[in-house]
C-alpha cells in the first residue's frame, strides 16, 4: 500500500514545532511511521526509515511486560498550566522542558515548583534543557531547580555536547541523563568513555529501530529510558516494544506523548492509565487517518523525500 502523509497541528510549541508531520507505512508485520524532523537533511534520516522498514517487516523481540511506566511531558509552559497537566496525565513521574528560548531561570523555577506541587512528595520530577545550556549555567541552573523540585530525579541534556556533560556531571549531584548526545552523536558510546551520563535516553526512529536500539542499549551499561520523537501513536508502539524487551527498566519512559499532538491515526490513542501505556502494535485506523492527513502539496514533498533517504539507505 501507498505510504499515507500525516500533518497533525501540536496545541503547544514543542522544540519550535508547530505540526507534526510524517508518513505511515505498511508492511507484513503491521504500520510503522517514518517522521524524521523536517530539518532533517537525508542522511540523518536514514535511520528512521530503516526504522520504519523494520517494524513493517519484521517481529519486534519477544516483550518482558505488558505495561510501560511512562512520565507525562510538560512543555515550557506557565505554572497553572504545567500542574494541570500533570494532574491530568496521572503519572507518577513528570518530565518538564526547561531552559527554553526567550524564557529565564525565574520562569523554569516556577513551573517545576508547581510540577511538584501537582505530583506529590513521593513523585518523581526530571528536567531537560536539550542542551541549551553553557556548563557554568548548568551547575546554577540545576542547583536551583533540584531547590525547587526537592530533589530531581535526574537532568536530561543540559549542555550540547559530550564533554561538557562529563564537565556538568563531576559539578553536581543530580544524576545526568544523554539524550542528543547519543541520538544525533556519530559515536553513541563517547557518552561512556568520558563518564558523561548516568542514563542513557534511547529513541527507536532516530537510532534505526528496534533491534539496533537493544544492542545500544546492551553496549552501552547504562540504565536506559525510552523516549519518543513526539511521534503518533503507531511510532509509540515501536518504542513501548523496545521497553518491553529491555531487562531492566528503572525508570518511567518518555512515551506518553500524544498529549502533544491535537490528533492521531489510531482508533484509541495510547493515552496512560494508571501512569503506564500497554504493549503492542498499533494499527492505522482510516477514521482517525482522515482526520490528519496532509495536504497534496505536502504529501508530494513527504514522497520525495522518502524516495531521497531510500536512495541512503540502499
Ligand atoms: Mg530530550
Amino acid at each position: 500500500m501507498q505510504p499515507r502523509t500525516f500533518s497533525i497541528p501540536m496545541p503547544t510549541t514543542f522544540r519550535g514545532i508547530t505540526r507534526r508531520e510524517g508518513m505511515l507505512i505498511e508492511g507484513p508485520a503491521g504500520w510503522a511511521e517514518f517522521s524524521p524532523f523536517l530539518d532533517y537533511d537525508a542522511r540523518e534520516s536514514a535511520p528512521w526509515l530503516a526504522a520504519a522498514i523494520e517494524s513493517a517487516e519484521r517481529e519486534w523481540p519477544a516483550p518482558l511486560r505488558d505495561r510501560v511506566p511512562v512520565n507525562c511531558t510538560v512543555p515550557a509552559v506557565g505554572a497553572e498550566q504545567a500542574a494541570a497537566i500533570v494532574r491530568r496525565s496521572g503519572c507518577g513521574t513528570a518530565k518538564v522542558k526547561v531552559a527554553e528560548k526567550g524564557q529565564t531561570l525565574a520562569d523554569d523555577i516556577e513551573r517545576v515548583e508547581a510540577v511538584r506541587d501537582a505530583i506529590g512528595p513521593r513523585g518523581r520530577v526530571r528536567v531537560d534543557a536539550n542542551g541549551a545550556w553553557t556548563v557554568d549555567q548548568a551547575v546554577s541552573a540545576i542547583a536551583a531547580l533540584n531547590l525547587a523540585a526537592h530533589g530531581l530525579e535526574y537532568v536530561e541534556q543540559p549542555c550540547a555536547s559530550v564533554e561538557q556533560l562529563a564537565a556538568v556531571r563531576r559539578r553536581v549531584g543530580v544524576p545526568i541523563a544523554a539524550d542528543e548526545s547519543i541520538r544525533r552523536a556519530a559515536d553513541p558510546f563517547r557518552v561512556v568513555e568520558l563518564e558523561a551520563a548516568d542514563i542513557a535516553v534511547l529513541k527507536v526512529a532516530p537510532l534505526g529501530g528496534v533491534h539496533a536500539c537493544l544492542r545500544i542499549a546492551e553496549q552501552i551499561g547504562l540504565p536506559v529510558v525510552v523516549s519518543s520523537a513526539v511521534d503518533t501513536s503507531v511510532g509509540l508502539a515501536a518504542g513501548l516494544a523496545l521497553a518491553a524487551a529491555l531487562p531492566e527498566l528503572p525508570y518511567a519512559c518518555g512515551l506518553a506523548t500524544t498529549s502533544l499532538l491535537d490528533g492521531d491515526v489510531v482508533a484509541s490513542p495510547l493515552v496512560p492509565v494508571g501512569g503506564s501505556l500497554p504493549v503492542g502494535r498499533q494499527a492505522l485506523d482510516l477514521a482517525a487517518y482522515d482526520r490528519v492527513a496532509a495536504d497534496g502539496e505536502t504529501d508530494a514533498r513527504w514522497q520525495a523525500r522518502l524516495s531521497a533517504v531510500r536512495a541512503v539507505l540502499s
